[in-house]
């Protein structure tokens, strides 16, 4: 199996299995039990926010909550943050419209509650439109949140200017940063935001784990109402095995992009070279200058995405059409209709997210294998 879907999620790493395993065993107590097995349990937890924290260079540990992942975090920022700068009577949101939907949803549940919702264009490649965002942004706006890095095309997105934006009007920038984690630098003083989201599945740590990062002095209303767990913003017995997990996943995940990142993308650019040169009417969407070092989206002229999907998983190669949670949904992403692509190109667009165990050998069979099923497929009647 060649695994070109990485974006969706990665496999978790040997020594971060290891470490859930080993606080699994060791760390029995609830975190929040005033006895020695809790109190043992709090301690590690504590050692795991500052740990987090100076990987994310944030000023403070506390600034840590951690989640039950990219959703939550999202939902949490978007509605936390919201809901609380609603009582400082700001109830503008300015989002963009290539965000997850985990920042969409909450935007829109929040507009029919009053809020009104900006939704920021961006440009072919991807980049949203620092002009638009400027007239967007004024003294009503709650909240602007951009992502990072996008999960589809792997855009990265002017945050630092953004923040700036948002702080000279006195909103709080929020951004979703799952994508971009062991892809990019994430210091969350350097991109100046006051809140990010991430999820543990996405750099080899576990599923259902993820962190929030509340920048000291941010507002923020918790809605999951309940015990007064991680400084009363997410309530629920703390999971500390998959905080250890997420804490180590979250260490190589940095180490690795600092030592193999430039390999990884190096890969990247082999398998768009070769598939350019192999597959007539392969096309590159976004500009790979400015996308995460993993990822490529690549159209394929007069072909149905998801049937070169079927036809690729039957020879052994994973990838996708867009984000994982669209799977289902036959209609463009989007992500991709905002970059201002037709249905058809859309439509026969492949996602292919690499990992670090991938190999150049696995490059060259994969544009191998496509240039002999794109043009069956075209030949097919019905292709698209
Ligand atoms: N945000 C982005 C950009 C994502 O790619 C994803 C996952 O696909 C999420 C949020 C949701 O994260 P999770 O799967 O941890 O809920």
């Amino acid at each position: 199996m060649i695994n070109f879907d990485n974006n969706a999620t990665t496999p978790v790493d040997e020594s971060v299995l290891e470490e859930l395993i080993r606080a699994t065993r060791d760390f029995s107590g609830n975190t929040s039990s005033g006895h020695s097995l809790g109190n043992a349990a709090g301690k590690y937890l504590l050692a795991c926010r500052q740990r987090v924290a100076k990987v994310l260079n944030a000023a403070d540990a506390d600034e840590i909550v951690f989640t039950s992942g990219g959703t939550e975090s999202d939902n949490a920022a978007v509605r936390g943050i919201g809901w609380a700068m609603k009582g400082k009577g700001r109830t503008g949101l300015v989002t963009s419209a290539i965000e997850h939907r985990a920042v969409l949803n909450p935007c829109e549940w929040l507009k029919g509650h009053g809020f009104g919702l900006t939704v920021l264009p961006v440009d072919g490649n991807g980049v949203v439109d620092l002009a638009a965002a400027k007239a967007a942004i004024n003294i009503k706006t709650a909240l602007v949140s951009v992502m990072t890095a996008n999960n589809e095309i792997g855009t990265i997105q002017p945050i630092r200017e953004l923040a700036e934006l948002a702080h000279a009007a006195g909103a709080v920038l929020h951004s979703d940063a799952v994508q971009a984690v062991g892809k990019m630098p994430v210091d969350v003083q350097a991109l100046g935001v006051d809140s990010i989201s991430l999820s543990a599945h996405k750099f080899y740590g576990p599923k259902g784990v993820g962190v929030l990062y509340l920048k000291k002095g941010t507002p923020y209303d918790c809605f999951m109402l309940g015990g007064t767990h991680e400084g009363g913003r997410r309530a629920g017995t703390v999971p500390l095995p998959q905080i250890a997990a997420l804490t180590v996943a979250l260490e190589l995940a940095e180490s690795k992009r600092i030592k193999q990142g430039e390999w990884l993308r190096g890969l990247r650019d082999q398998l768009v070279r070769e598939l350019l040169a192999k597959v007539p009417g392969a096309h590159v969407n976004g500009d790979l200058k400015q996308t995460t070092l993993n990822t490529a989206s690549i159209r394929f002229d007069g072909i149905y995405g998801g049937h070169l999907l079927r036809e690729m998983d039957k020879h052994g190669i994973l990838a996708s059409a867009g984000s994982a949670c669209m799977w289902e949904i036959t209609r463009p992403s989007h992500v991709l209709t905002a970059l201002g692509l037709s249905d058809e190109e859309g439509g026969g667009t492949i996602r292919f997210s690499l990992g670090y165990a991938n190999t150049p050998e696995e490059v060259t069979r994969v544009a191998d294998t496509l240039a002999k099923l794109v043009p069956q497929l075209r030949a097919q009647p019905a292709a698209l």
